[in-house]
């Protein structure tokens, strides 16, 4: 069968990879040659992890995938997924702490639950509230994300995709449901009997007609020099963490110590109202940027907030129940779409290009992914093709 994907990011990488390994004939394009800074796939590490607060539905997907990533690093040889543990830290009946607790008993993820006293004791870097409870998941930590994406288009290409890189697909035609999809590039068209679309944040421009809700909002990474000892940011002493958001302040996530200590320790807020898109964002870093990350420092880790080494802008594309977006095409079948994966979507990669592929060779995949239904926003009034 032949297949064309649109964006090799993190999932069309993914998906490249699994539909050549078995056995299509794929064409992949992307407008710049990823892994790139300009969409969702960019900033050296993403967290993994499997004690899946946002709702347990997700786990059975997220052993898969931790199964995938390794089987990635045993295939090519190279280390992407580091496992110095994942740490939620919130009162002890909060989002973070008790769903992630609730998903990791149902699957059997193994995991601690810790005391202010004994949190104080192993992470010297967080300001820890007496009330505060921590849960520890093991097989967790971080990924890293521009060496995924290329080790998925490596393998793609080993298995025979042919991958067009800065060569934007300008539209498609799904006229008539049922023939062959054609794209069209500046040089020319090209023709398959399935597409994939996975344009991330170009997502809602690129599926215009369905009218998807999604909003792509702008992030900010930052770097810090810690104004105390580097020490305690190592990876054998600091998990990737994430802390729970009071009142209207944002979840505040962040990693170890992941590259030479000149590069800093990387932290960040989950979310943000700045809806733009990937031709508005504002990619300059303002000194509001700075100050809202370190009056969330201030008291969660106030020795992390020496100099600001380093920022960088990347988008979310988020639904409303953030959740992702995955299946066929309403009104075409032979259009597999996977988008809007809201912030959390890096972990999942490889068993989103596995299903992909399920559902272009298949037509349905034994995953459970009803709570990604590209209808799910829209049950009352289909729109008519
Ligand atoms: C700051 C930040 C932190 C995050 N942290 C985490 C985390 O810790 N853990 C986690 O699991 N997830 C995290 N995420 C989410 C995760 O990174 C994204 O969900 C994921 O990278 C989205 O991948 P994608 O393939 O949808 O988009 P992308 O990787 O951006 O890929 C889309 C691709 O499509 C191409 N494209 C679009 N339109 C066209 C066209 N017309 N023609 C050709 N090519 C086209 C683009 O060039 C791009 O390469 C984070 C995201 C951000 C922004």
């Amino acid at each position: 069968m032949k297949v064309i994907v649109i964006g090799l990011g993190a999932m069309g990488s993914a998906a490249a990879q699994h539909l050549a390994e078995r056995g299509c004939s794929v064409r992949g394009f992307d407008q710049f040659t990823p892994p790139h800074s300009q969409g969702s796939s960019h900033g050296l590490t993403r967290i993994f992890r499997q004690a899946y607060f946002e709702d347990h539905r997700y786990v059975p997907l997220l052993i898969r995938s931790f199964e995938l990533w390794q089987k990635l690093e045993r295939d090519t040889g190279g280390r992407l997924l580091h496992l110095p543990g994942a740490l939620v830290l919130g009162p002890v009946n909060g989002r973070l702490v008790k769903r992630s607790a609730e998903s990791a008993t149902k699957f059997g993820l193994p995991h601690e639950i810790l005391g202010a006293s004994e949190l104080k004791r192993r992470y010297p870097v967080f300001d820890i509230r007496p009330d505060t409870h921590g849960l520890l998941e093991k097989n967790a930590g971080y990924l890293r994300l521009e060496g995924c994406v290329e080790q998925h288009l490596r393998q793609a290409a080993k298995a025979g995709a042919k991958l067009h890189t800065n060569k934007p697909i300008l539209d498609w035609q799904d006229e008539q449901p049922g023939s062959s999809i054609t794209v069209r590039t500046a040089k020319g068209t090209y023709s398959a009997d399935h597409l994939v679309i996975t344009a991330g944040p170009w997502a809602p421009q690129v599926l215009a007609s369905l009218a998807l809700p999604m909003r792509t909002t702008r992030q900010v990474l930052y770097w810090f020099s810690p104004k105390g000892s580097i020490e305690h940011y190592r990876e054998d002493r600091l998990p990737v963490y994430l802390i729970e958001a009071e009142g209207n302040e944002l979840l505040l996530y962040g990693f170890p110590l992941t590259g030479p200590d000149s590069e800093g320790v990387k932290v960040a807020l989950h979310g943000s109202e700045e809806a733009c898109t990937p031709q508005t964002i504002c990619r300059d870093i303002r000194l509001s940027d700075e100050q809202s990350i370190r009056a969330r420092l201030a008291n969660t880790l106030p020795e992390l907030a020496g100099r600001l080494l380093r920022a960088e802008t990347c988008l979310y594309t988020v639904t409303p129940d953030e959740n992702f977006l995955l299946g066929t095409h309403p009104h075409n079948p032979a259009v597999t779409i996977a988008a809007g994966f809201s912030g959390h979507g890096f972990k999942f990669a490889p068993v989103i290009g596995e299903i992909i592929a399920d559902l272009v060779l298949l037509g349905s995949t034994a995953a459970n992914i009803d709570m990604f239904s590209l209808n799910r926003f829209r049950s009352a009034q289909p729109v008519p093709p």
